[in-house]
């Protein structure tokens, strides 16, 4: 499996398990065969509601043997509710506790939004806390302290363009070490991947496969559709796989990270082979002209111009 490095020499497993929308006993049955497979790098949030099935299965795995804990890499993040100084820390113990863990790999600030505390979504504006109140910076202190505590051994963030980066940046005693973001062949975010790559932040893919699963409100008319796009069946035809392991396989070949979520076998079978393709220089160079700057997760959710929210990614 290939690894990428943190600035500590640490690592994080390149090909990761998403499980965003995922739950119950079809997500424990998952993760076990992800896990006995091979994949080591599990991703979640508090706001996924799955951390207690994820840790049920990592119990199982640890107590049957087939994995120790310090051979996983586990990731969870901090929801818009608890970027208060004072929450941070308890919110990253509630995820522990669901979890069944005494610390996580990689704690990432879910987005660079803050609601009044215990606002899971919010109503209206009034559950917001503008980011005078709530300081993004402020948040980050909270999660450096964190990381102190050792209760979390890697620190970053998510949904972060790179004008909020450049906003952290006078006030990090660390910088963060990852950003998770949403990336595919027609959102290659290039000016983001070289500003990550010149301050050594390592780049998570989110919905690298469309997230083509998420409820039918969160989505566009007419939305795309990755595995439909031409040149991608033209390489899975060169490379003798499918789109999907095309898709994937593309994050892995530019340096990034990547986490398609999956419950059926067969596809946790074919993301976890596509760790195996070598893209040929000039293959890669071709996908950069499918980029469109296409969002399926748009951000405009969270517009709320009332509290000085304009849309998060501009
Ligand atoms: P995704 O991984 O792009 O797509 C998931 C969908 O693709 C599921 O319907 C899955 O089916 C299907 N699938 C998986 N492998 C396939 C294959 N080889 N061929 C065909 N279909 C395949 O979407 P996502 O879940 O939105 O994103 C991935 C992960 O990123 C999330 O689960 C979550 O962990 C993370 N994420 C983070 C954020 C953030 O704000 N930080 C936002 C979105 C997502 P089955 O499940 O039926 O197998």
């Amino acid at each position: 499996m290939q690894h990428l490095s943190f600035r500590n020499q640490d690592s994080m497993p390149a090909l990761g398990l998403g499980t965003w929308k995922a739950q119950g006993e079809e997500l424990i049955e998952a993760i076990i065969k992800a896990v006995t497979m091979g994949y080591r790098h599990i991703d979640t949030a508090m706001i996924y509601h799955n951390e207690h099935e994820i840790g049920q299965a990592i119990k199982q795995l640890i107590d049957s043997g087939v994995v120790t804990r310090e051979e996983l890499f586990v990731t969870s993040k901090l929801w818009n509710d608890a970027h208060l100084e004072d929450h941070v820390a308890t919110a990253a113990a509630q995820s522990l506790g669901k979890l069944g863990l005494d610390y996580l790999d990689l704690y990432l600030i879910h987005w660079p939004i803050a609601f009044k505390h215990t606002v899971i979504l919010p109503e209206s504006f009034q559950d917001y806390y503008t980011l005078a109140q709530a300081p993004l910076h402020k948040t980050w202190q909270a999660m450096e302290a964190l990381k102190a505590s050792g209760r979390v051994k890697h620190i970053g963030v998510s949904n972060f363009t790179v004008r909020h980066l450049e906003g952290l940046a006078p006030f990090c005693k660390e910088f963060p070490e990852v950003n998770q973001v949403e990336l595919h062949p027609l959102l290659q975010q290039e000016s983001l991947l070289e500003y990550c790559q010149k301050h050594n932040i390592l780049l998570t893919a989110y919905a690298p496969l469309g997230s083509g699963d998420r409820h039918q409100s969160m989505k566009a008319e007419q939305e795309p559709n990755l595995f439909a796009i031409k040149q991608i069946h033209g390489l899975a035809q060169k490379y003798d796989v499918t789109p999907g392991q095309i898709l994937i396989s593309w994050h892995l070949n530019r340096g990034c990270s990547v986490i398609p979520k999956a419950m059926q076998e067969i596809h946790l079978e074919e993301n976890y082979a596509a760790r195996h393709i070598v893209w040929a220089p000039e293959d890669l160079a071709s996908i950069k002209d499918l980029d469109q700057h296409y969002r399926f997760i748009n951000g405009h959710f969270f517009d709320c111009p009332e509290q000085g929210y304009g849309w998060v990614f501009a």
